[in-house]
């Protein structure tokens, strides 16, 4: 559904609004009290998701967030360490919560694009002994936001997880857009279930979902992630009716990212050819882009205040990049808007 008025949000995947039919299904949920484990709504997402990845528990919680804090939770134990990239969201956009809930130490890598490189992890993965901070997960975001929505290829996953599982290290998947990386690639959401420990996904980013994330686990932690979620406050009661949403949008709006993926790429296209260098068109594989502003001789606060006078709204993250999320709510003549507005506000000559 385009936004209602007229304008096109290309800030964020987690703007859309839920549309007609997802609202009905939403009125029509059959709800219970989720303490209780009393809501069938809720079970019937939980079972759904775990079944899609292969996996025999998935937890229902508010946000991607508390998802990551859990998920980061069940690997690794106070006092010990997860390897991540630098540019991860669990270490960029979540208030240090690794540190302050959980006591678990992060310990970054600067990689391209925000892909973990195997060889690198390797060499930081440190002992279980007394002596050192033990290394007892690694975690990849899979797609990368801050890497411009890039996908991890297969062979650096299994490499990953070769490693790990030699070293008795968990993985971790952020996989708030592994729909995405899913839709792109056409690798099976099983075959990354079998990849993972655990999982984190998010129903609120491109499949269009009001609110909600879900751990996906082994039924052996479940219980342990349901204590877990009580603790951060995401304890929740007829949350049936946001499940039924998620529902919703797992039946409707997995395979159309595709379409979110060729107008990512048709803006990219077009941007890089009004001016040369201010994005890769290859390295847009889902539903992200990223500027480069300095080849175009303006600020992201300039672009943002241009376009946003143009009713294209477009996000800044930092002086000289801007990010492009394409969703739901941009159908192709939002995205010919969008490329219009842009292309005069890059385009000096
Ligand atoms: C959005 C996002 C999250 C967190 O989701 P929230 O629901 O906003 O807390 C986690 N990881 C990645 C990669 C995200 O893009």
């Amino acid at each position: 559904m385009p936004t209602t008025d007229g304008v096109v949000d290309l800030r964020s995947d987690t703007v859309t609004r839920p549309g007609p039919d997802m609202r009905a299904a939403i009125a029509a949920a059959e709800v219970g009290d989720d303490v209780y484990g009393e809501d069938p709504t809720v079970r019937a997402l939980e079972e759904t998701v775990a079944d899609r990845f292969g996996r025999q528990a998935a937890l229902f919680v508010p946000t991607g967030t508390m998802a990551n804090q859990i998920a980061l939770r069940l690997t690794c134990p106070p006092a010990s360490e997860v390897l991540l990239d630098a540019d991860a969201h669990l270490v960029t956009y979540e208030g240090a919560a690794a540190a302050l809930l959980s006591g678990i130490q992060t310990r970054t890598i600067v990689n391209p694009r925000g892909l973990l490189d195997p060889d690198q992890v390797e060499a930081q993965l440190r002992p279980i002994t007394w002596h050192v901070v033990a290394t007892r997960a690694v975690s990849v975001e899979n797609t990368h936001n801050r890497g411009g929505g890039a996908v991890y290829p297969m062979p650096t996953l299994q490499r990953l997880r070769e490693l790990t599982a030699a070293r008795g290290v968990a993985l971790h998947c952020d996989g708030a857009r592994i729909w995405n990386a899913h839709v792109a690639t056409g690798v099976p959401l099983q075959t990354y279930g079998e990849l993972f420990d655990v999982i984190s996904v998010c129903l609120s980013k491109g499949l269009g979902a009001p609110v909600g994330s879900l751990v996906i686990c082994d039924a052996d932690r479940y219980q342990e992630a349901r204590e877990f979620r009580h603790r951060f406050g995401g304890a929740w009661r007829q949350a049936g009716i946001l499940a039924a949403a998620g529902l919703y949008a797992l039946r409707h709006h997995v395979d159309r990212l595709a379409d979110d993926h060729d107008r990512a790429q048709r803006l990219a296209r077009a941007l890089a050819e009004a001016v040369p260098g201010v994005c890769d068109p290859a390295e847009v594989e889902s539903n992200i882009v990223l500027l480069d502003l300095r080849p175009a001789g303006v600020t992201g606060a300039e672009l943002e205040e241009t376009a946003r006078a143009e009713g294209v709204l477009v996000a800044g993250m930092g002086d000289d990049t801007v990010r492009l999320v394409t969703h739901l709510d941009v159908d192709d003549a939002g995205c010919a808007r969008a490329i219009e507005v842009l292309t005069a506000a890059l385009d000096k000559r």
